[in-house]
């Protein structure tokens, strides 16, 4: 005769073991080295609440619209693109000026609430790109792998889900950073909570407004942050395939006008390609460039300081 274990000792399935683990990894993202599944494959179940936050959009047939939650996602999308564009990228990848450890730390809190990972992992993939932008290593090249896997193929696969420590020393040394990118789900979700919560309170003590819990999260929540996400990943696909090339550079960077203006400066990417090191990415008086505006004034109120302005070698290659 024999005994059956009873469940809860009995040893867990290897299959089980990695759902437990998949589950894990969307909270607490330490063990993204446990991470199994083929090189270059998208991992599903770690693409779920992904794929669940662009599905929640649709709460917009239910919820409904009015002037507020419409107000109120496109102040997000402001404020969290030049998070994006102005600390992630400018400042944590390409370290073009300098700030305090609280402003650093609140600009990483906002750009942590655009569901686009911690600053750490951000920023050491996107050195990686102009490394090797453009060739085999480069993790999001339309070149060699088609639009959409630049697109939002590449970030979903085990791979691209690991922080690359050796390219973010300097800033890896900061505790709260590191924080910040291992629970990177834990500021989206604050923020949803406090919308929700918002929209509860205008309901009852302002219905003036028109507005309710469902609507600002699903409006200012949902709609503005994934909208955010798929203009700010154009910079990695469409931005290396439509637009105008003023400096050939050996990648396939352009420079698209339409792209900067949703993006706040971003578009002016063949520029940037040919020199990162500046906070400017419109290096033409006419190519707007929100982001830097935003941080001449910020540089004005003295929260930056050592904005690195274009190189004089940089305007004489423009004249050639
Ligand atoms: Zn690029
Ligand atoms: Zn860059």
């Amino acid at each position: 005769m024999t005994v059956e274990a009873p469940a809860a000792t009995r040893p867990a399935t290897p299959a089980t073991r990695r759902f437990a683990a998949a589950l894990r990894r969307w909270f607490d993202t330490a063990d993204a080295d446990s991470a199994t599944g083929r090189q270059g494959r998208i991992d599903w179940l770690r693409a779920a609440p992904f794929i669940g936050m662009h599905l929640a959009c649709l709460g917009v047939l239910w919820v409904g619209v009015s002037a507020t939650a419409l107000g109120v996602a496109a102040g997000l999308y402001v404020l969290r693109m030049f998070a994006i564009t102005g600390f992630y990228h400018r400042y944590f990848a390409h370290r073009t000026f300098r700030t305090s450890r609280a402003l650093q730390f609140t600009f990483a809190l906002i750009g942590a609430s655009c569901v686009q990972r911690g600053p750490l992992w951000w920023a050491a993939h996107h050195r990686e790109h102009h490394q090797h932008a453009d060739t085999e290593r480069d993790p999001h090249s339309p070149r060699l792998r088609g639009f959409l896997w630049s697109h939002m193929g590449w970030f979903l696969t085990p791979e691209g889900f690991r922080t690359r420590w050796a390219r973010i020393p300097d800033f890896a040394r900061y505790p709260e950073l590191r924080w910040l990118d291992r629970y990177d789900i834990l500021v989206p979700v604050v923020l949803a909570t406090l919308l929700f919560v918002i929209g509860t309170v205008l309901h009852r003590l302002a219905p003036g407004l028109h507005t309710s819990g469902g609507q600002l999260l699903t409006w200012g929540f949902f709609v503005s942050t994934v909208v955010l996400f798929h203009v700010t990943v154009t910079i990695n696909s469409l931005a290396h395939r439509f637009g105008t090339r003023r400096f050939a550079t050996d990648d396939d960077s352009r420079n698209n006008l339409w792209l900067a203006l949703l993006t706040f400066g971003e578009g002016w990417h063949n520029n940037h390609h040919f020199f990162p090191g500046s906070v400017r990415q419109g290096f033409r008086w006419w190519e707007l460039d929100l982001t830097f505006y935003g941080l001449r004034l910020m540089a004005w109120l003295g929260l930056v300081q050592g904005l690195k302005p274009v190189p004089a070698r940089v305007r004489r290659a423009m004249e050639r």
